[in-house]
């Protein structure tokens, strides 16, 4: 296999570093960097805004639309290099990784011209209506009706678990608009302000106190008849594009954060003298192989997309990534909880900590339940094999779509 890229991915690769190096702050590729409080909230804000005016925010989009029209090695060497200097790449995770990119896919002119500029400079940010109380798996059961009223849609029902909704400008939501079809058939996409009188948003409290993801109540609220993506009846084939940007994952670098991470529980594993332990050392280095194993799949992927392979086996790469990565995740941190022995089982960050985990940013939990990075990510990987589409889901796509394998009966 030939792993070398093309010279002008390399010479696009030094003027990046070049950028990097010249717009993070002093220190940072120093061992042992360090941000105080005040200098990590001063990053957060100005971050975003150097991004935007480095036109690094969605390079890969079309010019007209803000983008820089990269190739795809250009992407994927701009990925690269944001991650080997662990430099944050986004806005918005909903707005540049989901609805962007399904706006530049199915989206009118109009949709265009307004949202994605909007999108690039992080002046709108987005949640995700899909599931609900009754269709999480089976989203093609959804209940949530738009209806018609002149040049507006009337939109009644309820979504579940959608993240950010709490501070969202916009949802991009599924609902019914034809009950007389086929499941499948009836549904449109639609892009709905969440700030009207019809949109009541719930927040869901977790086990720690914090409350990431809300309950989503819809009695007649309205948006513009042109709202609708992708045409009308036809949200299930824009929504499964959508939810193919999110089961993906950047192919060259999504193994990063996994690898960063082992590294800190190979540390703890040393620090707790468990580095000796025989099911310990069997247990990392399955763990180290498999995170190999997603880089050489990312590489997989790439030359597909490269060559321009257009199989089933490469269409259910997203599938079988997703299932992978979250699998190995979820098992991981079960044996870093076991490195940490007691450490495992209280409380051990600090209400002040300003740590970070690899690849999410700023150490989720909140100082009335102070886990550590470490906890923090354990807790989370049990999320990981359920949102975007379960293990079990990507399994079932697999099976019947690429295996050929009977489909599953139906209750
Ligand atoms: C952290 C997090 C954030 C989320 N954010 C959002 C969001 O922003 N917007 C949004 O719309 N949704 C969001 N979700 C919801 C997520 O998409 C759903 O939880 C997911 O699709 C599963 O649906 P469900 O919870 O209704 O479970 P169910 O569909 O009820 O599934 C329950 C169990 O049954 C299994 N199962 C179901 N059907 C089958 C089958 N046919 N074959 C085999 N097994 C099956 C599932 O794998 C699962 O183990 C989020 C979820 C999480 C955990």
């Amino acid at each position: 296999m030939d792993l070398t890229y093309p010279l002008e991915a390399e010479a696009f690769r030094i003027e990046i570093r070049a950028w990097l190096e010249e717009n993070l702050p002093n220190g940072w590729f120093d061992e042992g960097f360090e941000f105080s409080r005040e200098e990590r909230a001063a990053f957060n804000t100005t971050w975003t805004e150097k991004l935007y005016g480095g036109g690094w925010i969605c390079a890969s989009w079309p010019t007209e639309y803000g983008g820089k029209g990269l190739s795809t090695m250009e992407s994927v060497v701009l990925n690269e290099e944001f991650a080997r200097a662990s430099a944050p790449l986004r806005a918005d995770f909903f707005g540049d990784t989901l609805v962007g990119p399904t706006i530049l896919q199915w989206g009118s002119e109009e949709q265009k011209q307004d949202f994605l500029p909007k999108i690039l400079s992080g002046q709108i940010s987005w949640c995700q209506g899909f599931s609900e109380p009754e269709a999480g798996s089976d989203l093609a059961g959804l209940k949530t009706r738009a209806e018609l009223d002149g040049d507006e849609w009337v939109i009644s029902g309820q979504k579940v678990w959608t993240t950010q909704a709490g501070f969202a400008d916009y949802i991009f939501l599924l609902a019914r608009t034809d009950p007389n079809v086929s499941k499948h058939a009836g549904i449109s996409y639609l892009h709905v302000p969440m700030k009207q009188p019809g949109v009541e948003v719930r927040p869901i409290t977790q086990v720690d106190g914090s409350a990431e993801f809300y309950e989503v109540f819809f009695d007649n609220a309205r948006c513009p008849k042109e709202n609708v993506v992708g045409g009308v009846n036809n949200g299930w084939k824009v929504a499964m594009t959508t939810l193919g940007f999110e089961r993906g994952t950047s192919a060259t670098t999504g193994y990063r954060r996994f690898e960063k991470e082992l590294e800190i529980i190979t540390d703890k594993a040393r620090a707790n003298a468990k580095i000796d332990d025989p099911n310990v050392r069997q247990g990392l280095a399955h763990a180290w192989s498999k995170v190999q194993i997603m880089r050489i799949n990312g590489l997989r992927s790439l030359s597909a997309v490269v060559q321009g392979k257009k199989d089933l086996g490469v269409a259910a790469l997203g599938a079988t990534n997703k299932m992978y990565w979250s699998e190995y995740h979820r098992d991981v941190m079960e044996l870093a909880i076991d490195i940490m022995g007691m450490d495992g089982q209280i409380l051990t960050g600090s209400p002040d900590d300003e740590e970070t985990v690899p690849g999410y940013g700023p150490r989720r939990g909140n100082a009335g339940y102070p886990v550590s990075v470490l906890q923090a990510s354990f807790f989370f990987s049990r999320s990981e094999t359920i949102w975007g589409g379960t293990a079990q889901i990507q399994r079932n796509i697999v099976g019947e779509r690429v295996l050929g394998l009977p489909k599953e009966p139906k209750p």
